[in-house]
Order: C-alpha cells, then sequence, then structure tokens
C-alpha cells in the first residue's frame, strides 16, 4: 500500500519547520517534513570547524513583529545576545558609516558635493520602476553612480536598469532629500535601516534556532530527497518511494520544483523564466587581534567580494579567544581558485581587515547557488501565474525559496504560522 499523509511539507529548512511546528501547535499532527541533507536547518544551519562556530555565511536575526520576537525568544530563551550594528561601506579608501546615503559628510568633498549637486536636480514624475530608477530618484545620480549601481552590479550579477525596486523597501534606508543634504554637513542624528539592533544566539551560530525548533518537531524525515511531483494523482516520489498526500506545501527553489512536477509542462516553461543570482562565500579563521565590525559593503570593482561579515564578532563563542573569523561574499559566478583566494587576501590586507600581525589558521569555500531570487522585469508575473495554478491544487508556496522573494528568517517563521493556519481553515 502507498503510504498517505494529509499534508507533506517539501524542505526542512526554517520554512518548512515553522509550518510544521505551527500545525502542531493548532493540534494537528498529519504531516511529514521531508528534507534532502542529514540535517535540518537548510541555509539557517551552523557547524563547528576547530573551535570556531560557522553559519551559511551571515545570519542575524532581524525580528520586527511581536510574534516572531517572541517565537525566538521562547524557543532560544537566554542563549540571545543584542547586537548593536557597526556597518560600513568602504569607498575611495575610506570607512563610510551605513548608510551611505545619510552619512554625505565621511565622503570626500568633491563627491559629496557632486552627489549633493546630482540630488537637487528634478528627477522624473514618474513611479521608478527599475532599480536604477528608484535609486536615482531617491538619492540622486550621483549616489547611483558611486555607489548603487557597482554595488547591486557585484550583488545581482546584472545592470539595475534591468532590476525592479519591488524588494527595495524594506531593505534600502530611504532617507528623505533634506535628510541626505543634511549629512552633507552633520553626523545623522539617528541610525537608518531595519537592522540597527540584531539579535543572535549566544552558543551554537544561527543554527541554535533550527536546533532548538527542531526538538519540537514529531514528523521529520532525513535524507530523504524530492524526485518527482504529480500534483493531478497527489502522490510525491521520495527517495525512490511513492507517498500520497492531499496538501502540499513546497518550500525548495521555485525554479527546480516546478521541474519536479510530472504532467505539467506549462508550469515548467514558467520555471525557466525564474533566474537566481548565486553567491560564493569564502570563510576565513585567523589568529590575531583586529578592528571589530558588523560587516562592511564593497562597491568597487577591484574588490572581488561585494561584503564582508565578521563571524566573531557577533558571538565572543564563535570563536576561540584572540581569534576572529570572517564570511566574504562575492559573485556567484566566480570560480573558487587560488588566484582568486590571493586577490581577496591582498584587498582585506590593503584595508587594514586582515594584517601583517595576522596568522591565517584555515578558509573554505561555500556555494550557494540560489542566494538571490533576481527581480528581474518577469518574475513578478512569472511568480503570481504560478502561485495562482498551484493553490487551486491544493499546493501552497512558502519561504524565501519557495515563493521566489527577497525575505528574511523573520519571514520564514510568520509564513510558516499562516500556511498551518490556511491548512487547519
Ligand atoms: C547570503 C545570505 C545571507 C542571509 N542572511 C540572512 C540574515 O542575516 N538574516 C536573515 O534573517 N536571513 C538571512 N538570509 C535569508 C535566509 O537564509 C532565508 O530566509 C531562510 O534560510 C529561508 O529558509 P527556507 O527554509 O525557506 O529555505 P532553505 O533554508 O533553503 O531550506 C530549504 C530546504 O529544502 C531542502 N531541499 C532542497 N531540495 C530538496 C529536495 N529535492 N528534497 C528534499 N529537500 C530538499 C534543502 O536541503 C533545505 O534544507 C540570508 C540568505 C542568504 C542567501
Amino acid at each position: 500500500m502507498i503510504p498517505h499523509v494529509d499534508t507533506l511539507i517539501l524542505g526542512g529548512g526554517l520554512t518548512g519547520l515553522s509550518t510544521a511546528y505551527h500545525l502542531q501547535q493548532l493540534g494537528y499532527t498529519d504531516y511529514l517534513v521531508v528534507e534532502r541533507e542529514q540535517e535540518p536547518g537548510g541555509l539557517c544551519r551552523s557547524f563547528q570547524k576547530e573551535g570556531f562556530t560557522f553559519d551559511y555565511s551571515g545570519h542575524l536575526l532581524h525580528l520586527h513583529t511581536p510574534y516572531g520576537k517572541k517565537f525566538v525568544k521562547t524557543l532560544l530563551k537566554n542563549n540571545l545576545r543584542r547586537i548593536k550594528r557597526e556597518s560600513w561601506v568602504y569607498l575611495q579608501n575610506r570607512w563610510i558609516p551605513f548608510p551611505i546615503q545619510a552619512n554625505l559628510y565621511a565622503l570626500p568633498c568633491a563627491i559629496s558635493h557632486l552627489c549633493a549637486e546630482e540630488l537637487l536636480q528634478k528627477g522624473p514624475s514618474t513611479k521608478p520602476h527599475s532599480l536604477k530608477a528608484w535609486c536615482i530618484s531617491s538619492f540622486g545620480a550621483g549616489l547611483y553612480k558611486h555607489f548603487f549601481r557597482p554595488y547591486n552590479t557585484k550583488l545581482w550579477g546584472i545592470s539595475p536598469a534591468r532590476l525592479t525596486c519591488d524588494w527595495c523597501g524594506a531593505f534600502i534606508p530611504r532617507p528623505t532629500r533634506q535628510e541626505v543634504l543634511r549629512s552633507l554637513t552633520k553626523k545623522p542624528a539617528k541610525a537608518w535601516g531595519y537592522n540597527t539592533y540584531f539579535l543572535y544566539p549566544k552558543t551554537g551560530g544561527a543554527g541554535a534556532l533550527i536546533q532548538a525548533l527542531t526538538k519540537q518537531i514529531r514528523y521529520l524525515r532525513l535524507h530523504a530527497s524530492v524526485t518527482q511531483i504529480d500534483l493531478n494523482s497527489k502522490t510525491a516520489r521520495i527517495n525512490g518511494t511513492l507517498f500520497r498526500f492531499n496538501k502540499l506545501v513546497n518550500t525548495l527553489p521555485l525554479p527546480q520544483f516546478l521541474q519536479l512536477l510530472k504532467n505539467a509542462p506549462e508550469l515548467r516553461k514558467l520555471a525557466l523564466a525564474l533566474k537566481a543570482a548565486p553567491v560564493l562565500v569564502y570563510q576565513v579563521a585567523v589568529k590575531g587581534k583586529g578592528k571589530k565590525f558588523s560587516w562592511i559593503y564593497f562597491p568597487d570593482k577591484k574588490d572581488p567580494f561585494f561584503r564582508v561579515g565578521q563571524q566573531s564578532s557577533f558571538s565572543p563563542e564563535n570563536a576561540p579567544k584572540g581569534c576572529r573569523s570572517f564570511y566574504i561574499e562575492l559573485p556567484g559566478n566566480l570560480r573558487p581558485t587560488k588566484t582568486l583566494e590571493k586577490q581577496i587576501w591582498n584587498s582585506l590586507l590593503q584595508k587594514g581587515i586582515i594584517t601583517e600581525y595576522d596568522e591565517k589558521l584555515f578558509s573554505f569555500w561555500q556555494k550557494l547557488p540560489t542566494a538571490y531570487a533576481l527581480y528581474d522585469f518577469k518574475r513578478a508575473s512569472v511568480v503570481q501565474a504560478v502561485l495562482s495554478k498551484l493553490e487551486k491544487q491544493a499546493c501552497y508556496l512558502a519561504g524565501r525559496y519557495g515563493k521566489w522573494e527577497y525575505s528574511f528568517m523573520e519571514t520564514s517563521i510568520l509564513q510558516g504560522r499562516e500556511i498551518a493556519k490556511k491548512l487547519i481553515g
């Protein structure tokens, strides 16, 4: 007989686990989470290496809703630190406080004045659609040229003219024109952005949340890879075995999920229109003391990376005493080679992020193939079309990758809760 479950949850990352947790909270246990890897957590996992704790790149808790805070505090109890962001933009050999658009005073005079003049030019009165138009209308052509264009081109792998601004609102701090101009001569009185303070586990890295959450989950199958789904017969092939289900929750990257669908040529074709911006991460551990910071943005083309975070700054437990660790994020089209490694080191040394007194202990690479859903002009309509077709077949999408959006861990927690309510309702 074919095994049967009412709700099948694909993927045991934070979103899949949150869905299962909230189903249980609602008194519902006829579900199964299937996860390909030998441990749950997806991108929110952490691991130990030679006394250091590493995340999959940095994973910090940005919690903005009372429920998100309550959820995390219930699970992590007092294993949490509250950290004040110390982040910078490295431009023209200077450390400019983040966000650059509220700290013009820290730029070389020639550039800051040009940025101010450009901002005073009257922009187009129509609503901007591209990321390029949004940046220019918000901050002026000068800041676009010196920061937003080069930084976003590195991160997304394509020109901001070919990206939409649909994701910007929550992520890019937007001081008013007056506030930008005032920052020419004066440090801003307030800190900008969604992440001025953030939470992070005292021990266990970001993965401590996953460890605590997994203890609550009753029906989780690891080493269980989904290879085919048939939404007509409501069956899924998992490690070669057929499973029946009534409802399906997908948290796998949407294009990959659509390719798993049997007898759905239209949906599989739509999958081809969804693109990702991959990220290559270089993690490194050193012995030695140095400048403390949370993360730094690097727009300059000469630097191969676009962001450097200091993992050891998030918790003293992340590195042995007297040591530091960094995650260095690079465009995903780069290949991890010795030459690239040398380029990274030279660049870090030149900026004083590491010094000649530091002893390199070890380093390793991570590849995140679908790190950012690409916000090109096709994404929104394709995702919408896919979503409405799938919901008609009791298949729900959730999470940053399942919904193919730019969102964070808190969104995974909240969407898991919403989906659980929807399934029960
Ligand atoms: C570089 C980077 C930095 C980030 N930093 C932060 C941060 O600081 N703060 C923050 O809040 N968020 C951050 N995020 C976002 C955060 O990682 C996501 O919001 C969150 O991990 C999404 O969880 P998920 O469960 O939806 O997806 P995932 O974590 O990707 O989980 C999906 C799961 O599905 C499994 N899977 C895949 N294919 C199959 C298959 N065929 N069969 C079975 N299982 C399968 C995978 O193994 C994985 O475990 C960052 C993301 C990136 C890329």
